[in-house]
């Protein structure tokens, strides 16, 4: 059966690379049918907190991606927190000191040091050359009854290690320059790689998904899985995410943590769609994906295997793709919901606002965006807008100051307003009509109509706008004395 993990280390937010990876470990799980499990790697007491556990559990929660085991569920292969499994790693460090695959050694740090300064002078690897590895029985229990302090270190083979990594095909290592290594301090305190191998190997864990970054990790842990005598798990080693410099992602290229990204108004949906594309496809063009769909066409041996860009404007456009596909009452009460937190308006609901909605949602990515929107289409700039050299020379090539005349005396009539009433046919009537009546059509007609009556020279659709503006008695006609 497949199981696959997620191993976060508690020591910050969560970031869009190890979001990617929980995604693509969640995705293989709920389409071949097997489990996710959520392990916290928090051997590392100094760097790891609470607040940064709930924070990474919180984030992965709200991007949909649920966890079949782990803190908060449960499960039969836990605890799921690494410092809660110290007797296990015990138990397995004694079990590979009685096969011999792991052997006492009593070196102290300053014997270490010499070791590795006389291997750097004859330009060695720095390969474990002390006495305990081939120390007879003796000499062992004269250090244990003296109560000398001794690590676990493990014995490296001789010769070669291979893999068939699912994403980057075999990857081999010459051990010979690897030197024994230390699976246990002398203070019982495992170290990491061997709690992996524990923790997966008895989670049964069937493959191994994971950040590039971990692949030298995997030679040692491999080996540590042979010893115990489990059966390897496949492995997979995402490649990384990459700002656009190709540099690796980090910090100064702007947001990078979920967190920040769900405070900026980006919708999970968004995410989890552009995160999926981060090294994914499903061989088509096609780009717009829900989680259901991506649980019915990933597969992990699309997974690209060269680096990903991290597009912070194809995200942006990406969250504009998921906002429009939002059920139009839910995008509406966000909107609304917003418009109202921010001050712009005192009600979060009513027709104005589904109007309002309807009219700039195709111009807005972000739900932040619709304050902008809406602050711009009820706002009356027209003093800047006269000043452009663009308006100037419009307003003196068609001597606009007869389609002025006009449209104050359509105003004044009271036609323009009965026109507005009728709603988005009236207004297209009347247009039509005045349109006639000045000789003009097209783009001669709607530029200075839109300027005069908005006070700009761009916006959403004109009809529906003024309709709009109608509605809240903000609509104005321009004086026609124009400079
Ligand atoms: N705890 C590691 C990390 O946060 C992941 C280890 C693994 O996936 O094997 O980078």
């Amino acid at each position: 059966p497949v199981r696959v993990r997620f191993a976060p280390s508690p020591t910050g937010n969560l970031h869009v690379g190890g979001a990617r990876t929980a995604l693509f470990n969640y995705l293989f799980a709920r389409s071949k049918g097997g489990k996710f499990v959520l392990r916290i790697e928090d051997t590392d007491l100094e760097r790891s907190t609470k607040e940064s556990e709930e924070a990474v559990l919180r984030d992965l929660s709200w991007l949909g991606i649920g966890w079949d085991e782990g803190p908060g569920v449960g499960g039969e292969y836990g605890p799921y927190r690494q410092s809660e499994r110290n007797s296990l790693y015990k138990d397995y460090a004694d079990k590979l000191l009685q096969s011999g695959h792991v052997y006492r050694c009593f070196c102290s740090n300053e014997e270490l040091e010499k070791m590795k300064e006389i291997a750097k002078l004859q330009q060695l690897p720095p390969v474990y050359t002390g006495k305990w590895a081939n120390a007879s029985d003796e000499e062992v229990q004269e250090e244990l009854e003296k109560g000398t302090p001794y690590t676990h270190r493990f014995r490296v083979p001789k010769g070669s290690l291979k893999i068939n990594d699912i994403i980057r095909g075999e990857v081999s290592w010459n051990l010979d320059t690897l030197g024994d290594f230390v699976i246990m301090r002398s203070n019982g305190q495992p170290v990491y790689n061997f709690c992996v191998t524990v923790d997966d190997a008895t989670m049964a864990i069937s493959h191994v998904i994971r950040a590039e970054e971990h692949l030298p990790n995997t030679l040692r842990q491999a080996l540590i899985y042979k010893a115990l005598g489990f059966d390897m798990p496949y492995f997979a080693h995402v490649s990384l995410i990459l700002a656009p410099d190709r540099s690796k992602l980090s910090k100064r290229h702007g947001a990078t943590s979920v967190g920040q990204f769900r405070e900026m108004g980006y919708l999970p949906e968004a995410m989890v769609n552009y995160l999926a594309l981060l090294g994914w496809g499903d061989g088509t063009e096609e780009e717009f994906f829900t989680m259901e769909k991506l649980v019915e066409k990933f597969t992990i041996e699309r997974v690209n295997k060269s680096g990903a860009i991290f597009d912070s404007t194809k995200l942006r456009w990406m969250n504009g793709q998921h906002l429009r596909a939002l059920p139009s009452k839910e995008l509406t009460n966000l909107i609304g919901e917003r418009w109202k937190t921010s001050g712009i308006l005192t009600v979060s609901d009513g027709p104005f606002i589904d109007e309002a909605v309807q009219l700039l949602k195709d111009g807005i990515d972000l739900i932040v965006d619709a304050d902008e929107a809406l602050n711009n289409l009820l706002s009356y700039p027209l003093q800047s807008t006269l000043q452009s050299d663009e308006v100037k020379s419009m307003l003196e090539e068609d001597k606009l100051s007869e389609f002025s005349a006009s449209l104050l005396a359509a105003y004044d009539s009271g036609e323009i307003t009965a026109a507005l009433e009728e709603g988005p046919a009236g207004w297209q009537k009347w247009v039509k009509g005045f349109g006639k009546s000045l000789k003009r059509k097209g783009k001669s007609l709607f530029m200075p109509l839109r300027l005069l009556l908005t006070g700009k020279l761009h916006g959403p659709d004109m009809g529906a706008t003024i309709i709009l503006l109608h509605k809240v008695g903000l609509a104005g006609i321009v004086d026609p004395k124009l400079g």
